[in-house]
Formats: C-alpha cells, sequence, structure tokens
C-alpha cells in the first residue's frame, strides 16, 4: 500500500515524501482514510506506531478548506504532556510545509503572552495540555465552539495522570457536532467508558504495540546493591558501544543528581525533568537530538513518547513503579526496526515491582550481571512495599558508594549473563487487565512525579475560597513545600500571580 493511495492531497503527499517515507504504517494505512471521510476514530495504538501522522495528514487536509477566527480554534489535539504536544506541533510544521496553517500550542511552563498573541490571530490547529488549555479558557482567551475536529491523544496517560476531569470539561465546552479522534495504548473500561461518550459511531482501528511485532530490544536486567547503582551504570556505559541513551530515574530530584555524578566521572551528560524551566527543557532536549549530548538523564514524564530516532540505550536507574511505565521506556530505542538496548538495574528490594513487569510483558527479563560488580538478589519478603521507603532511588555518596557489601545471590541466580539469553525480547501487548493493582499510594507517587500540574484555578480565586486541588485532599504528606513546588512547576508566567479579576472571569 502506497501513500498515494490513501486519499491525501499533493501538497500532503509532497511534503511526506520528502520526509522519506514511502509506505504507511499499519495505523496510518488503517486510520487515514477513515478520518478522511470524517468519521470518528477509536484508535488503540501507541507511539511508534507512526500513530501522530495518522491523525497530522489527513488533519492538514480537512483544514485546508475554511478560516480560523480570533481566539476560535477549527480543532483541537490534547496531549498529556508539554513534550508529546510539542512533538505533534513538529509534525504539523514538517508535513504541512506546503499548506498555510496557523498553529497555537498552549503548554505549561512558558509564557501566557506569546500563546495569547497566537489566539489572537486565530488558529487553525490548537494543540494543548489540559491545563494550560482551561488556564486560557479561563481568562477568555479562547473560544472553543467552533472546533470541528478533536484529537484525544495518550488517553490512558491522561487518567494515569489525573487529567481525565479537565479533559472532560473541555470536552463538554465544544460543539457535539465535531468529528473526534480518540488514541489510547490501553483500553481499559475507564477509558473505554469515556471513548463511549465522546465519540459518535466510531470506527474501531487497532494495531499491535510496536515491540511486539517481533522489533528488536535487547532487554537484560542487573540486580546489584543499591548503593552499587551508579557504578553499575558507569561500567555497564563503558562497555556498551552506546550512540546515545536515555537513564530514567524514578524521581526528578535524583535526575540532576544523578547527571552530576555522571559529568564528574567525564560523560557527556544532560538532565531532563519537569523541574526545569519549559525553554531549558527543550534546549537539552534539542542537544540530544543533535548528538550534542550522548546520555540524557530523565524521569518519565519528561521523556514519555519522545521520538528520537536512531537511539541505541535506554537504562532504568531505577525500576519503574508502573509496569507500563517499562513498556514505554524500553520503547525509546528499538524504533523503526533498528535494534536497541535495554538495561535495568534493580536492588534487591525491587523485585516486586520487576515481577509486575514480567508479568505484564509476559517474560523474563534476561538477568545481567554487571563485570566487576557482585549479583544480588531480590529480597524474598514484600519488596513493593518497601521499595516506597529505604534507600529507593537515593543518591549514593561516592565516596561510600561501595561501603555495604550486597547479599549475595543463591547459587541459580549468579549465572554468568553469558548462560543466559540476553536476545530479543518481544514485549508482549500491554494489556492492564494483566497487571496487578497498584495501591492507590503508590499510583499517587507516581502523579506526583510525573504531572505537570492539573488546571489551576487563577491564583487570587485560589487564595480566596479554595486550596490547591492536591492539598484539597487532606493527606498530610501533600502539604510539604518541596511537593508543592513540583507541582507548581506550570504555574503561570508572565501574569504570574498578579491576574486581573476581569481576565479570570469565564467568558461564558
Ligand atoms: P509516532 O508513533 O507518531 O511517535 O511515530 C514514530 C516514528 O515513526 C516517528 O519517528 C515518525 O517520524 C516515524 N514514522 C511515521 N510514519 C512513518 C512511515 N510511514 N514510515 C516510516 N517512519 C514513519
Amino acid at each position: 500500500m502506497s501513500f498515494e493511495s490513501l486519499g491525501l492531497s499533493s501538497p500532503v503527499l509532497q511534503a511526506v515524501s520528502e520526509k522519506g517515507y514511502t509506505t504507511p504504517t499499519p495505523i496510518q494505512e488503517k486510520a487515514i482514510p477513515i478520518v478522511l471521510m470524517g468519521r470518528d476514530v477509536l484508535g488503540c495504538a501507541q507511539t511508534g506506531t507512526g500513530k501522530t501522522a495518522s491523525f497530522v495528514l489527513p488533519m492538514i487536509d480537512i483544514l485546508a478548506q475554511g478560516r480560523a477566527k480570533a481566539r476560535m480554534p477549527r480543532s483541537l489535539i490534547l496531549e498529556p504532556t508539554r513534550e508529546l504536544a510539542a512533538q505533534v506541533a513538529e509534525n504539523f510544521d514538517m508535513y504541512g510545509k506546503y499548506n498555510k496553517l496557523n498553529m497555537a500550542l498552549l503548554i505549561g511552563g512558558v509564557s501566557f503572552d506569546d500563546q495569547e498573541r497566537a489566539l489572537e490571530r486565530g488558529v487553525d490547529v490548537l494543540i494543548a495540555t489540559p491545563g494550560r488549555l482551561l488556564d486560557h479558557f479561563e481568562r477568555g482567551k479562547v473560544l472553543l465552539n467552533d472546533v470541528k475536529v478533536l484529537v484525544i491523544d495518550e488517553a490512558d496517560r491522561m487518567l494515569d495522570m489525573g487529567f481525565i476531569p479537565d479533559v472532560e470539561r473541555i470536552v463538554s465546552l465544544l460543539p457535539p457536532l465535531r468529528q473526534t479522534l480518540f488514541f489510547s495504548a490501553t483500553m481499559p473500561p475507564e477509558i473505554k467508558r469515556l471513548a463511549d461518550r465522546f465519540l459518535s459511531n466510531p470506527r474501531e482501528v487497532t494495531v499491535s504495540p510496536p515491540a511486539s511485532a517481533g522489533t528488536n530490544i535487547v532487554q537484560g536486567l542487573a540486580i546489584v546493591a543499591e548503593e552499587d547503582k551508579r557504578e553499575a551504570l558507569r561500567r555497564l556505559i563503558k562497555e556498551q558501544d552506546i550512540k546515545n541513551a536515555i537513564v530514567f530515574c524514578n524521581r526528578k530530584r535524583d535526575v540532576a543528581i544523578l547527571q552530576g555524578s555522571l559529568k564528574k566521572h567525564g560523560f557527556n551528560a544532560g538532565a531532563l525533568h519537569g523541574d526545569m524551566s519549559q525553554p531549558a527543557r527543550m534546549e537539552t532536549l534539542e542537544k540530544f537530538k543533535q548528538g550534542e549530548i550522548q546520555i540524557l538523564v530523565a524521569s518519565d514524564v519528561a521523556a514519555r513518547g519522545l521520538d528520537i530516532v536512531d537511539m541505541s540505550h535506554v537504562f532504568n536507574f531505577d525500576v519503574p513503579f508502573s509496569p507500563e511505565d517499562y513498556v514505554h521506556r524500553i520503547g525509546r530505542t528499538g524504533r523503526a526496526g533498528k535494534t536497541g538496548h535495554s538495561f535495568t538495574l534493580a536492588s534487591p528490594d525491587e523485585g516486586a515491582l520487576v515481577e509486575a513487569i514480567e508479568k505484564l510483558i509476559g517474560n523474563a527479563i534476561p538477568r545481567v550481571e554487571v563485570s566487576g560488580l557482585e549479583t544480588a538478589a531480590f529480597e524474598a519478603s514484600d519488596g513493593r512495599r518497601r521499595g516506597r521507603g529505604r534507600g529507593r532511588g537515593r543518591p549514593t555518596g561516592s565516596g561510600g558508594e561501595r561501603s555495604r557489601s550486597p547479599r549475595r545471590a543463591p547459587r541459580e541466580e549468579r549465572k554468568p549473563s553469558g548462560e543466559l539469553p540476553v536476545e530479543q525480547q518481544a514485549e508482549a501487548p500491554v494489556a492492564r487487565e494483566a497487571q496487578p493493582k497498584r495501591p492507590q499510594r503508590e499510583r499517587r507517587a507516581e502523579r506526583d512525579q510525573h504531572r505537570e500540574p492539573p488546571h489551576r484555578e487563577p491564583a487570587h480565586r485560589e487564595s480566596l475560597h479554595r486550596e490547591p486541588r492536591a492539598e484539597r485532599t487532606g493527606r498530610g504528606h501533600e502539604r510539604r513545600p518541596e511537593r508543592r513546588r513540583e507541582r507548581d512547576e506550570g504555574a503561570p508566567m508572565g501574569l504570574g500571580d498578579h491576574v486581573p479579576a476581569f481576565l479570570a472571569r469565564p467568558s461564558r
């Protein structure tokens, strides 16, 4: 099948061919003709499948006719993270180069002013994270009743990050007569129910996750003492033939510390996490994409969905709390048919997290040894519970990194890596049913780490009659200033806290 047979216009085909793509991916083959027909789509696909172009290309053609009015976008794409939103915007720039579509990107962490100016000019394509879009709406800067096409991307991620109430509110502000394209990597019942409410007689399109189709991620897992992790990482990096790599940490505060440590040891490392300003995040990402930074230490939210062509390695410095994040993390490598490598460093108390991942992917992750370091073993008891506390993600002082001997592994676990099949591991489809239900505490910890703060009331109203959302939960630990700062990372800049009341009034 060729792109020409999908019904796309010549300007779009020209842009696709200049990008060098000759054959549509399965999601593009299935979804593009349906979108061009004006039908709603329920797409079960994750990043890496070519999903973005499957809605961007036909949208360019749909929006080619017509003109946007000031503050009234003609289409809306909702993304869970700033980076994904920026990536979709890049796609519009790339594929829409022969069309004259106006686009605006509304994401947190950057000034409201430029975004408002773009809205004023009239936009054909509005790409937004839910919180920032609602902030603009409440300031009366955007009206949503002219939206003809809505895309909800990564719906399951929106759910995980607590954005669904914001998404529901946004959808309630849209005209009921519209075309809706709804994408999610998984379809748990909550997401299906949402899709049933938002979509009208949709066509369902399902494609397998990229890595389940026998692509090529060579996985390995090394069990080492917590205090050996940095040493283990350095040794693995030196042993591997690394073109470029992401090192994932579970907590953003560990990201900066690990990056500093790697730099101190002479590695070319950058950092990407939610406490950085948006311009700094974009700059780092660009340097990584250009090869100026070889190793990017990152938190999940910052690296979610990043499309770095040809990335050779992924390292998990911590075992992710959510098994799905493991699939997403390692999916950053082994893209577009290339062989990728992923190594996970697990401490003895991370056994339950590893177990949950292996249950989800349907395979044991091959155990590997780090040469020169002693292999430890998982603790027999409930590692999940203890994994939240002692030592997880705790930076180890460089002076005392080897101060405590790891527990020796039982003999059967101390096999040299060569005896284990460190080779292609197919990822199972990401079936949420297969996962153990995560304790709420754990989901909350993950959300605190990941989320750009959901929609915030303008500052003056918050202070007058309500507490910020997470503080209203009444959970004592939520009140720690450090957590508050983490949530505030997307707080409005520009007008900041001094929003005049008349601007903050809803425009309805
Ligand atoms: P996505 O799933 O949208 O994140 O896309 C994953 C990667 O596949 C991106 O690098 C795209 O540029 C690339 N891609 C998209 N469509 C095609 C295609 N038809 N052929 C080859 N690569 C593609």
